[in-house]
């Protein structure tokens, strides 16, 4: 196999556009692809203070590493969720390419800060807490987004993880999820910092070999609370059927956003109002960051 840029020898297929690139020219070909979905959703500007959503992983390290090459204004933010040694790692490598590159990297530290870690969280049903560390970075990366001034946050998501969150909302018909399910998430409030996710056309095996390729040292493992998500059964799926049909998932999800979204947008936008004890956007009278987090605190021993 032949690199469709130089011809040399190819070291990365990417099946989905029949094509494959030398290692020379394959960040090239990653980089004009994020900056074709930036431009394609006038995500931002050269002009914007952009915040990146850090978790340490290849996805959120290769987006950083591609906007900084292509000359955006970025800083990042990372979240210290006190999920044992994946947390440290996953802190120490985030905080190692900032160093590398020059970066701010804002933290939050969720026990010295806030009295709590991710695993105290734990649904009592499921036994994992995704669906409260999920409202956390929510949380957190608004309201430093805000507070800081910057004009919008970007988050690592790519194709897999959109594709995979598409295929969990149709098989369980979740239609509000599904209207608002999109690679741009408008500010409607003046606390409510603008989402985009410039990665989402790309999947997670281009990130991993774009950040292969520019050397990014990213932690491989995966966070051990992922371990029987369905999130990754919906991947696996996704990924047999992509085997023998190339492409698929990305049909699938752009698919979805060009033709099946508008049909279950609501008009009427959802009534933002501030946070009775936080001041942070919500819907209800006090935000569900703020009762989760009371919730629990309530039910974990008392720090001394
Ligand atoms: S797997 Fe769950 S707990 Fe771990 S980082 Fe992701 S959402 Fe948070
Ligand atoms: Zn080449
Ligand atoms: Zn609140």
């Amino acid at each position: 196999m032949r690199c469709i840029k130089c011809k040399a020898p190819a070291n990365v297929e990417v099946r989905r556009h029949r094509s494959a690139f030398c290692a020379g020219c394959y960040p090239d070909w990653f980089r004009t692809q994020v900056q074709r979905t930036i431009d394609d959703h006038r995500m931002f500007s050269r002009d914007d203070r952009v915040l990146v959503a850090i978790s340490g992983g290849k996805d959120s390290l290769a987006l950083w590493h591609a906007l900084l090459r292509l000359g955006y204004q970025t800083d990042g933010m990372y979240i210290r969720l006190g999920i044992g040694d994946y947390s440290v790692r996953s802190q120490a490598k985030s905080e190692a390419f900032a160093a590398r590159h020059g970066l701010q990297l804002h933290q939050v530290d969720l026990a010295a800060d806030h009295g709590f870690t991710i695993p105290q969280m734990r649904n009592q049903r499921e036994g994992k807490p995704c669906a409260a560390c999920g409202t956390v970075k929510r949380y957190h990366f608004n309201k430093v987004a805000v507070d800081l001034g910057y004009s919008v946050v970007a988050t690592g998501h790519n194709l897999d993880d959109e594709a995979a969150t598409l295929f969990g909302n149709v098989l369980h018909w979740q239609t509000d999820f599904l209207g608002r399910q999109g690679p741009v998430l408008e500010s409607t409030h003046s606390n409510l910092a603008r989402k985009v996710k410039p990665l989402y056309r790309l999947a997670e095996r281009d990130s991993a070999a774009y950040a292969i390729i520019e050397r990014i040292d990213y932690i491989v493992e995966e966070c051990p609370m992922a371990i029987g998500a369905k999130s990754l059964a919906y991947k696996d799926t996704l990924n047999a059927l992509e085997e023998t049909q190339p492409g698929l998932k990305y049909q699938f999800l752009v698919g979805f956003l060009r033709q099946g979204r508008k049909a279950l947008k609501t008009e009427d936008p959802v009534q933002i109002r501030q946070c009775a004890k936080c001041g942070q956007p919500t819907t209800a009278e006090v935000c569900a960051y703020c009762r989760m987090v009371e919730r629990r605190l309530k039910k974990l021993p008392v720090r001394r």
